[in-house]
């Protein structure tokens, strides 16, 4: 009788393992997604206000005057902070010594042996960071839309794929998309959701909804009537978009659109986001000049993006009636202070976005860096983060900023942005202490985007530049344009 292997019997769970013939991992995950793990460090942020005015909610060992020494007997005491995972959720969230002595209630099934143990001291574990405005597609090019041929398409999408691993290497587990050819970020959200790519959790708005020759034209969403907005908007809710944006006024990229001159009226507007918010979509606006800001506002839309106060004269000009109307509105604004702002800023300070002034208006300031366009890579993420807290948002707003408040500001509070029971387990252990020194953001000792591991690509992030920076972008446009006002006050009156 010839020596016939037997077929080996399958159970579910034998099946469940076998799935990952050639799993999608990076190597060495300890966190699979899937089992029970316990995570520990020094200490937690939360994501939420602490008690005391201008401070984070921290659990565990507080960076005070405590010796290495005193750090190391509080850790063995159990007073670290620690994150109890299930899957992709957070089970409970507490010191180090509370969770070990509550295991077999927050775990009855689960031997507390087989519970995976992660233990990184010297780090802090905060909420995963979030990019609330970004440009997948065009990741990575020197061009807002560069010219691949009859291979957009594919290219595009490898530039998406590319840059979502990015952001993942630098902690970043959530991040709204702000305009994509093609709906590739629709595409890539779904592919990263199948766990076919490794990214963060994507909110994406497929192209930009504008009027014909507006800015961003070229991502094709233009429409020129209430008739074509409807449609527009109802053609990307089908095509699967989460958020709805439209360009309120012009933009710096795109020629001859004035970034001070609103594209649509109010009335346009409002049935934009209407339609929107009747879909249960998320909605967006993209405006720089006063007019436009205005119009978004009262249109009832849920996110301004740059609000720069930008004027015909060339340079921002902050109206404060229109920042506590914000403010009221409760609408989420990124100011889009990038990584190089604060050297573009030392050198011509007529483009200075006015965060500040914003939150000191009470308007919720969020992390958004236009991450994608020319001279905004999505590593320079942390970088821009140190931006804002050098354009005057303190630490505390800064964190808010890139958390939990940014959530909110992308349609996804109680989900993710926080560390508490019932949220999804984004997560990262950075080294030291971001609430003393934002530069820890730099040092990633761990990232976890729904309960999976994520070992991070060699990304060479990019720190807040303070050194004079020649204009691009923004102000060399409006050096365009003051310099045409100055030749026509030449012109003699004839
Ligand atoms: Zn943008």
């Amino acid at each position: 009788m010839t020596d016939h292997p037997t077929e080996p019997t399958t159970t579910d769970s034998e099946a469940e393992a076998v799935r990952w013939t050639t799993p999608p991992t990076d190597g060495g995950e300890r966190l699979d997604g899937r089992s029970a793990a316990l995570v520990s460090a020094d200490r937690i942020l939360t994501g939420r206000r602490g008690q005391v005015e201008g401070s984070l909610e921290t659990i565990g060992i507080r960076t005070s005057s405590l010796s290495e020494v005193e750090v190391t007997q509080a850790r063995t005491a159990g007073q670290g902070g620690a994150v109890l995972l299930r899957g992709r959720d957070i089970l409970a969230v507490g010191t180090t010594a509370e969770l070990e002595g509550h295991l077999a209630e927050l775990l009855p099934d689960v031997d507390p042996n087989d519970v995976v143990r992660v233990d990184l001291p010297g780090t802090t574990l905060m909420p995963g960071l979030i990019e609330t405005h970004d440009h997948l597609p065009t990741s990575g090019t020197d061009v807002e839309y560069p010219d691949y041929g009859p291979h957009e398409v594919a290219r595009l999408t490898l530039n998406a794929a590319r840059a979502a691993r990015e952001l993942l290497s630098e902690g970043v587990t959530s991040v709204q998309s702000l305009g994509a050819r093609h709906y590739v970020d629709v595409a890539l959200r779904d592919a990263v959701d199948a766990g076919d790519l490794r990214g963060p959790r994507i909110i994406a708005s497929g192209p930009q909804i504008t009027t014909t020759g507006g800015h961003a034209h070229h991502a094709g969403g233009a429409a020129d009537s209430l008739d074509e907005i409807r449609r527009q908007v109802r053609h990307h809710h089908l095509m699967g978009a989460d958020t709805i944006k439209a360009m309120a006024t012009g933009g710096f990229m795109t020629d001859g659109s004035a970034p001070w001159f609103a594209q649509f009226t109010t009335e346009e507007l409002r049935v934009l986001f209407d339609e929107a918010h009747r879909l249960g979509r998320w909605t967006a606006a993209h405006a720089h000049g006063t007019q436009g800001i205005e119009r978004a506002v009262r249109a009832g839309v849920d996110y301004i993006a740059h609000a720069s106060f930008v004027s015909a004269a060339g340079r921002s000009e902050f109206d404060p009636h229109l920042a506590d109307e914000m403010a009221r509105a409760g609408v989420y604004v990124d100011c889009t202070i990038v990584a190089d702002l604060p050297g573009i800023i030392a050198a011509d300070p007529t483009f200075a976005p006015p965060a500040r002034q914003l939150w000191e208006h009470g308007v919720r300031i969020v992390a958004g860096h236009d991450a994608g366009i020319p001279a905004s890579p999505q590593r320079a993420y942390v970088g821009g983060l140190q931006a804002l807290d050098s354009v005057g948002l303190p630490r505390t707003e800064v964190l808010l900023a890139a958390t939990s408040r940014a959530a909110v500001a992308i349609g996804r509070a109680g989900v993710t942005g926080v560390l508490a029971p019932g949220f999804e387990a984004d997560l990262i252990a950075v080294a030291g202490d971001p609430s003393q020194d934002l530069a820890a953001l730099h040092d990633l000792r761990l990232v976890v985007a729904r309960g999976r591991e994520f070992r991070p690509d060699r990304v060479e992030g990019l720190a807040a530049s303070q050194a004079p920076t020649e204009a691009v972008g923004p102000s060399a446009t409006l050096a365009e344009w003051r310099e045409r006002s100055a030749r026509a006050a030449r012109h003699p009156e004839v």
